[in-house]
């Protein structure tokens, strides 16, 4: 099959003017401020990937009847666009979404988008959309996603899909700010994954089954959920959409290993940050039980979750029905500070680039 596409250019006639756009810049939040294009390439079984553009962002047309909206065959993922000082435009480990969509892909039989295309749809609409990319400490957030669009009511892999990429102008993600610890709700009730099921998939299907489990830690007044194994209802496997990592006394680090987490892109890169400072890091299981006898006899010195919309973010409390316990004082710690910044620094070109994980788009 071809890997390569020609994609077809329709600039938005009307694009919004500089002056809201400057507004909504201002203060754009996460996730509510889109940018003018979209691009969308199409799949079917007798043409593979085709039909590939760059269009005005635009409601879809859909079948009441397309695959997606009744079996949920949808996969996503997320990355940022950063504004360079030299006024270019820079994604952070594109390839290793690219990499990480096609085994969702294949996770979710779906098709796989060839990589070098799913780079050249983020390309060309990082490109178009320039504008939108915030000054300071904003991104222009990218959200690629495909979806079953076979009109069929039958339980099958879809023969027919669409690939979309959107762009959102994002400032923070937690309302609090960047550097407040977040307080976090252990689930005993639910799960997010079990063996052989979905967890390593970045697909749609995940947070809907994670959204009771946020809304009961949303009413116990915590910010985030955390999971535990579906198998043992012991074992620390992630929050609703972060990572999760725990800071020793003794200097070193754990990570619980992967399998039925997300195999996040921030994770990925705190370990080879963590492993270039010289610090001890282990990819291992961690029980809810260590975790809490670790924070009260000081053990466990900080605690924080990471993700590409949040990148790292400290945990001051954590809550569960059978009491709470606070992480070191309950702010920020040194060492959570000190990666965040190694990995932001990169991220916005104000370090060096030893992994060469700096994409240029312009
Ligand atoms: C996307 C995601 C993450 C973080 O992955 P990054 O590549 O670091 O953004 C973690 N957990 C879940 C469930 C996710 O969906």
């Amino acid at each position: 099959m071809s890997d390569t596409l020609k994609f077809v250019r329709h600039p938005h006639p009307t694009p919004t003017p500089a002056d809201k756009r400057a507004a909504l810049l201002a203060n754009p939040g996460f996730g509510r401020v889109f940018s003018d294009h979209m691009v969308t390439i199409r799949y079917s079984d007798a043409k593979g990937w085709h039909d590939a553009r760059v269009e005005p962002r635009a409601p879809i047309p859909m079948d009441p009847a397309a695959a997606v909206l009744h079996y949920a065959q949808e996969i996503f993922e997320g990355l940022k666009a950063y504004k360079t000082a030299d006024g270019g435009a820079t994604l952070f480990r594109p390839i290793e979404n690219a990499r990480r969509f096609q085994q969702s892909a294949e996770r979710l039989a779906m098709p796989k988008l060839p990589e070098k295309i799913f780079l050249e749809a983020i390309d060309e609409l990082v490109n178009i959309d320039r504008d939108w990319i915030p000054d300071g400490d904003g991104s222009l957030y990218i959200r690629p996603f495909m979806f079953a669009n076979e009109t069929f009511l039958g339980v099958k892999p879809s023969s027919d899909y669409l690939f979309i990429v959107i762009a959102s102008s994002v400032g923070a993600y937690f309302k609090s700010g960047a550097d407040a610890a977040v307080s976090v709700w252990v689930s005993q009730e639910y799960t997010r994954a079990a063996p052989g099921g979905t967890g390593a998939a970045k697909c749609g299907g995940n947070y809907a089954a994670s959204l009771l489990a946020q809304a009961e830690a949303t009413h116990h007044k915590c910010d985030q959920v955390v999971f535990l194994d579906a198998a043992e209802r012991k074992w620390i496997e992630e929050l609703g959409g972060m990572n999760v990592f725990f800071v020793f006394n003794d200097g070193s680090m754990t990570t619980p290993p992967l399998g039925t987490i997300l195999p996040g892109i921030t994770r990925s890169s705190v370990l080879t940050l963590a492993r270039d400072k010289g610090i001890p890091v282990r990819e291992e299981k961690y029980s809810f039980d260590q975790w809490r006898a670790d924070a009260k006899s000081g053990k466990l010195r900080e605690a924080f979750a990471c993700g590409t919309a949040a990148v790292l973010t400290p945990i001051g409390t954590v809550r569960a029905p059978d009491g709470e316990f606070v992480i070191g004082n309950g702010q920020s710690g040194a060492r959570t500070g000190e990666l965040k910044k190694a990995l932001v620094d990169i991220q916005r070109g104000r370090a060096s680039d030893p992994h060469k994980w700096i994409h240029k788009v312009f």
